[in-house]
């Protein structure tokens, strides 16, 4: 007993093991600290159990169920039956049991101690669980987020959130969408592709609002062809359901009827009642305000993740993991802006950004300071065999760096590493018209993209 109630001491108590959490907890027992990590659900959070990885996994299955439609045009006999979501429930946690497994295995060869439970912050040094004290000389805050409603829109039987639609053991004749965020188009597209009849409701004028409207155009087009539905710019007024299904209506009185609504309005973060105001941290809708090196201005308390405004990616939340823990460690590590961080949105086509949209960098810079290319990936010998189509465009400071990247189309997502570098690495397009892009990649076009910005086009 006298041993329970003794307060554990760590160089760094972390409250939270997601992305952000188990990635500052990694670096940190590198740089030699002792690390206490509190986790009241699953070590992983939101990205492995119920986040990136299973939709991930869905996307997948949805690429076969069109592969096996489309098989025909390839040469190949093959016949789309049906979808098995007990199988596709497997497969997916399959995956997450894994990576599940492979997370655990190495949080406890590091000497990571877990602390299991629901903590609270008391002060700021220290983290209440179940009864207990944990101090830390430094505090990580990382409680992630939480899949937010609407003010009187009530998550329950045919109203769902992405929780309950990756858990779904059968495939809804149709479905509602709120939302042409990423989360929505992301489902939209899965649902597609397993036969559902899907509408999206985005209050905002476009699908993927914060796209560049090139890239905008062209997913709208695509789902147009696709046969996914959607209504731009009317916002939702309320939703009644009953045995059969939802029956959803918008601000100007039309109604769309299906068997589901799911809800993908965003994520809150998840602050409520850990004892974060009263230690003195300031916050915003919920939201824990930080300096850009993520310090809440209190004792030596950091927060990092979904918690922090801004994008909520789990690469971000890694990345913001690791800084902090460089930061405590005194390593001065380099602040990446928000702005900067790669988006993949794995929709089909899928969507991959980062920088500046054309629209922000005139913004920015002033129209004249801005130099724009598109190349149309119909020039881009492997997006045709995969039977794809879309674009590739650059954005650069007038004669100065490339300033931002944005793609659409089939498997583009995997060309966000050099985009990511080119950006960060503010490279010119000139620069990157001399070096060599294998054949044929869809990689090639983003060589193509940036010899046209530099005034010597191949192909295009
Ligand atoms: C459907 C969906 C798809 C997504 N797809 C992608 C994607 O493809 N790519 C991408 O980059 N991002 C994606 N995301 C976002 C990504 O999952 C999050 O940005 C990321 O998980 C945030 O990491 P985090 O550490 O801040 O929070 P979380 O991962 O939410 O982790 C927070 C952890 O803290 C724990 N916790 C909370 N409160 C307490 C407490 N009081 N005591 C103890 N433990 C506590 C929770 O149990 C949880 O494990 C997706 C999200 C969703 C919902």
């Amino acid at each position: 007993m006298a041993e329970e109630a003794t307060a554990q001491e760590f160089d760094i108590l972390i409250l939270g093991g997601g992305s952000g959490g188990y990635a500052a907890a990694l670096r940190s027992v590198e740089l030699g600290f002792s690390v206490g990590l509190i986790e009241k659900g699953k070590l992983g959070g939101t990205c492995l159990h119920n986040g990136c990885i299973p939709t991930k996994a869905l996307l997948h299955s949805a690429e076969i169920a069109e592969n096996a439609k489309t098989a025909e045009k390839y040469g190949i006999k093959a016949t789309f039956d049906s979808v098995d979501m007990n199988a596709v429930n497997t497969y997916k946690d399959n995956i997450i049991a894994g990576k599940f497994r492979g997370l655990q295995g190495l949080i406890k060869s590091k000497g990571i101690t877990v602390i299991e439970g629901e903590g609270r912050l008391t002060s700021e040094k220290t983290i209440e669980v179940n009864g207990r004290t944990y101090t830390g000389s430094n505090i990580i805050l990382a409680t992630g987020s939480y899949s937010r409603s609407l003010p009187g829109l009530e998550i329950g039987g045919r109203v769902i959130t992405s929780d309950q639609a990756l858990t779904l053991d059968y495939v809804p004749k149709s479905a509602v969408i709120l939302g042409g965020g990423v989360i929505g188009v992301e489902f939209a597209s899965v649902w597609n592709s397993f036969g559902v009849d899907v509408t999206i409701v985005e209050g905002l004028p476009s699908l993927v609002p914060n796209e560049d409207a090139a890239i905008i155009k062209n997913l709208e087009r695509a789902y147009k062809k696709r046969g996914i539905k959607f209504s731009t710019g009317i916002f939702f007024e309320k939703v009644e359901q009953n045995d059969d299904g939802v029956v959803v209506t918008l601000a100007d009185g039309k109604t769309f009827e299906a068997e589901l609504l799911l809800v993908a309005v965003g994520r809150g973060p998840v602050t409520a009642n850990l004892g974060y105001e009263e230690a003195g941290l300031t916050m915003d809708r919920g939201f824990v305000i930080t300096n850009e090196r993520l310090h809440t201005g209190v004792g030596n308390v950091y927060a990092v993740g979904d918690i922090v405004p801004g994008l909520q990616l789990a690469h971000r939340g890694f990345q913001q993991g690791i800084f902090v823990a460089e930061e405590i460690a005194g390593l001065k590590p380099v602040v990446v802006e928000d702005v900067n961080i790669p988006k993949v949105t794995y929709c089909e086509p899928e969507i991959a950004s980062v920088g500046l949209t054309e629209a922000k960098a005139k913004e920015k810079l002033g129209a004249d300071n801005v130099q724009v290319q598109e190349y149309n990936l119909a020039g881009n010998g492997k997006t045709s065999i995969l039977g794809s189509s879309g674009l590739i465009k650059m954005v650069r400071e007038k004669d100065g760096p490339i300033i931002g990247v944005h793609m659409i189309g089939g498997r583009i997502g995997e060309q966000i590493g050099e985009a990511q570098l080119i950006v960060n690495w503010e490279a010119y397009p000139e620069d990157l018209a001399g070096l060599l892009h294998a054949h044929p990649t869809q990689n090639e076009a983003i060589g193509e993209a940036a010899m046209a910005l530099a005034g010597k086009p191949l192909h295009g």
